[in-house]
């Protein structure tokens, strides 16, 4: 069994980034991230701190918008309309969740798509769903960063995808889809979860339940990719596959933490980079 290292990937990858956005900096072109929080869920201010570090280390500016727990749509919705509006912003960041008396949905269309560095603007998911260019959601382009990098042949591969959140599932069938693999996607309603997945060559997991994923789900020397992230009762974490059941079987895999889940924060790094480059187009 190989492991599949998310923490020394995106570091290379935000290496690569951080030589592009030096080189567009020496042709003039700069520009920063808006990041929005509103409310200070402490879940959220850790990702928020994370993503302007990120930004800090590629060399490209940020600026934070934090916004009181009482925030009205209308004041969200205008301050996301000035951002919109600038020119030197060139992505719009709005963490989630946000409190329920604010609709996510109109709050996420209200961003431009060409600052939608989430890749979340139902204009972006169209994009993707037909083959143009545009924002691809960061954790299922950071999967496809994963195997590429890993060196996993994808084309003509059979991939079983569990789960189908607008997100990670869907947006994820579709890049394997782009790559040629042959997609399966299962979620809660599908009978013999583990005879479908025992299929997959490639097997891709974003459940949301803590090391559901055991040795029976798996067949030997398939890839498998664990999108889940817990917290387990004794502090540690785990991913949606059971790792110590799995690693004999696969012949790669990724661990929790230290797979994945770093290589979100590369892949938002790396739509901000796009969009910088996008303003040469302009
Ligand atoms: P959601 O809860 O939105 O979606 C979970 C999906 O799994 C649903 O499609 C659901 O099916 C399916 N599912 C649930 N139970 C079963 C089951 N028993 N059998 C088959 N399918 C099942 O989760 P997300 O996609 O947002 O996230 C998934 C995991 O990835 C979470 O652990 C999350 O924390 C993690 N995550 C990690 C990120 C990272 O940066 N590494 C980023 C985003 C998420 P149905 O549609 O029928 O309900």
């Amino acid at each position: 069994m190989e492991l599949i290292d998310g923490k020394l990937i995106s570091a290379t990858i935000k290496d690569e980034l951080k030589d592009k956005v030096e080189k567009l900096k020496n042709e003039g072109i700069t520009g920063s991230l808006a990041v929005i929080q509103v409310g200070n869920d402490p879940a959220s201010s850790i990702y928020v701190k994370n993503k302007k570090k990120a930004c800090e280390y590629i060399g490209i500016g940020s600026v934070s918008y934090e916004l009181a727990e009482n925030t009205t749509e209308e004041k969200l919705l205008g301050v996301i309309s000035d951002l919109n509006k600038r020119r030197d912003i060139i992505g719009i960041l709005v963490q989630l969740p946000l409190p329920a008396s604010i609709s996510e949905d109109r709050i996420l269309e209200a961003i431009d798509p060409s600052k939608d560095v989430d890749g979340f603007h139902p204009v972006n998911v169209g994009k993707l769903c037909i083959g143009h260019k545009g924002f691809v959601s960061c954790t299922p382009a950071g999967v496809i960063q994963l195997l590429k990098r890993s060196n996993v042949d994808i084309a003509g591969k059979h991939c079983v995808i569990v789960g189908r959140s607008n997100i990670v599932g869907k947006p994820m069938s579709l890049l394997m889809l782009k790559e040629n693999a042959t997609v399966t996607v299962c979620h809660s309603r599908t009978k013999d979860l583990a005879g479908i997945t025992s299929q997959a060559d490639i097997l891709i997991v974003a459940m949301g339940k803590p090391e559901f994923i055991k040795a029976e789900h798996v067949k030997e020397g398939a890839v498998v990719i664990d999108v889940g992230i817990h917290r387990k009762e004794d502090g540690k974490m785990c991913g949606d596959v059971d790792f110590e059941a799995v690693k004999d079987k696969a012949s790669k895999i990724t661990p929790v933490p230290g797979g994945v889940g770093p290589m979100t924060i590369a892949m938002l790094m790396n739509n901000c980079v796009e969009s910088l480059e996008n303003l040469k187009e302009d």
